[in-house]
């Protein structure tokens, strides 16, 4: 009788261990998770600031220095922006005449204008 009644508290015991150690498991459980969270939103965080950093401030110097023109193979220009594809003046840029005439180019008007 008495062995019964021992063994009945020791089972209780076990089952209240059990029951303990579940609980800590999943309350570590939900612990790790939220640390992962937190942890995985943080690293996101950066990257994503790391991106933006990238595409603000790095991105367009990369994007000129790194740029050489295909068409006349001059850097600091893309063949789009060309002056000399786009048959601007390329002293000052513009459209309505060439460098040969450009008007505020200096030294060479005389030259071109005469050879004109
Ligand atoms: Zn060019
Ligand atoms: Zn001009």
């Amino acid at each position: 009788m008495t062995n019964l009644e021992e063994m009945r508290k020791e089972v209780d015991l076990l089952q209240k261990e059990v029951e303990f150690q579940k609980n800590l498991a999943d309350y570590w459980k939900r612990r790790w998770k939220q640390e992962y969270a937190e942890k995985i939103e943080l690293l996101y965080k950066n990257i994503e600031l790391e991106m933006k950093y990238k595409e603000t401030s790095h991105a367009d110097q990369a994007m000129t220095s790194r740029a050489t023109c295909g068409y006349c193979g001059k850097p600091n220009h893309t063949e789009n922006e060309c002056w000399k594809k786009s048959k601007k003046c390329l002293y000052c840029g513009s459209t309505e005449h060439q460098i040969s005439s450009c008007p505020s180019a200096p030294n060479k008007r005389k030259k071109y204008s005469a050879a004109n």
